[in-house]
């Protein structure tokens, strides 16, 4: 069977990783019809957004995507396109798995685990007032008075939203994640000792659909302790279900902890359809040099090779990356030396990567 994908190849680094990335997909002999959109600065002049109508249509349409990294342009009042396509397209859930492959610079060899972060809610929501303007003061004021707390006049002010409809079905999606992906436990993640009224929202709607999915086992804990947890206990973790903020912390701390961001792969899922993307951005100071990692967009394609129910292909992608970390060549940041001279370039990973393939890894 064929596959539509829409494929964004992004600016900086992103269409050298993206052209590594498509030949390793099509090595696999899955078959592709890439509908190929550009998006991002380049395209603004032409039609006066990054993010085109016509590109929106195109995902709408193929309801897959896989995306580079696009600059976020400071200072010129565009929105960044990553976020845009997150809220036009509802993606709710930001799917990043953390796994280590051994021959990378690992913190451990046993870390499997995924963080599952709720993409639409919470701090990170946008909901935000600058300090010193009308609206902020009239808020400050305001939130004075029926909180019965003092705020000081001279704040900026973020808010917090966390809803009953978001936090379940990020919550069921991650106990459906587990249930398709073979995992056996899923941990919420939260602040609720705190954060009573959102954190705490989020947690007492997890119990409730927790007592829905009994055949995955649930629990809950402490974003702090979290992070301790899954430092000196990792192996005891297997699916992290967190509100955006923390979401966005543990998975820079996983990716971390796998090495770097050259390896951490992603994908935003909404309920009608998916765009699968690393974690990392468009890295301009490498842009153009043949220099950077393209395995977290592999990975990025074994994830939506699994979401095309193409599980066979997926493996065999995943397996061919982890011969080429375990026995190279591979990029720079996978070497205990920044100027290693025996790294490689993003094409020659993608060679390497597609003679696996080829050899059957
Ligand atoms: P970045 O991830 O682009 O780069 C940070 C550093 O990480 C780089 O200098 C590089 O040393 C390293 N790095 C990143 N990817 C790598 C790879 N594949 N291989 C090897 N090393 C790699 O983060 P930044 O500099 O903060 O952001 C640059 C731009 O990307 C910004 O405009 C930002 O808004 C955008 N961004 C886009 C996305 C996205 O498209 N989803 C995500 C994050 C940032």
């Amino acid at each position: 069977m064929r596959h539509a994908v829409t494929l964004i190849p992004g600016d900086g680094v992103g269409p050298e990783i993206t052209e590594a990335t498509v030949r390793a997909l099509e090595a696999t002999g899955v078959e592709f019809d890439w509908d190929v959109q550009q998006a991002g600065e380049n395209v603004m002049a032409e039609y006066g957004t990054p993010l085109p109508d016509h590109v929106l249509a195109s995902i709408r349409r193929n309801r897959v995507a896989l995306k580079g990294p696009i600059t976020t342009p400071v200072g010129t009042g565009f929105r960044s396109v990553n976020v845009a396509l997150r809220q036009e397209l509802d993606y709710y859930a930001c799917v990043r798995p953390i796994k280590a492959y051994p021959g990378a610079r690992n913190l451990r060899d046993d870390l499997d685990f995924v963080v599952i972060r709720e993409n639409s809610e919470d701090i990170y929501a946008g909901i935000e007032f600058a300090q010193g303007t009308a609206d902020c003061q009239r808020l400050i004021a305001e939130l004075s008075a029926l909180a019965e707390k003092p705020i000081r006049p001279d704040s900026g002010l973020s808010i917090k939203p966390i809803s009953v409809s978001g936090s379940r079905r990020i919550v069921q999606f991650a106990f459906d994640y587990a249930r398709q992906n073979h995992r056996r436990k899923v941990t919420l993640v939260h602040k609720a000792n705190i954060m009573k009224h959102t954190d705490g929202l989020f947690l007492a709607v997890g119990r409730e659909v927790a007592q829905q999915n009994l055949d995955i086992e649930f629990e809950d804990r402490i974003v702090d302790n979290m992070c301790m947890q899954l430092v000196l206990r990792p192996r005891e973790y297997d699916v992290l279900c967190c509100p955006n903020l923390y979401g966005d912390i543990i998975s820079d701390l996983g990716a971390g902890m796998i090495g770097g961001l050259g390896l951490a792969p992603g994908a935003n899922i909404g309920t009608d359809g998916a765009t699968f993307e690393a974690t990392h951005g468009s890295a301009p100071k490498y842009a153009g040099q043949n220099k950077v990692n393209p395995m977290a967009l592999m990975l990025s394609g074994v994830l939506m090779l699994r979401h095309l129910r193409e599980e066979e292909a997926a493996q065999a992608l995943e397996d061919a990356i982890a011969a080429v970390i375990r026995e190279g060549p591979v990029t720079y940041d996978l070497k205990e030396r920044r100027d290693d001279p025996t790294a490689v370039g993003t094409s020659q990973v993608a060679d390497a990567v597609v003679e696996r393939l080829r050899a059957g890894a």
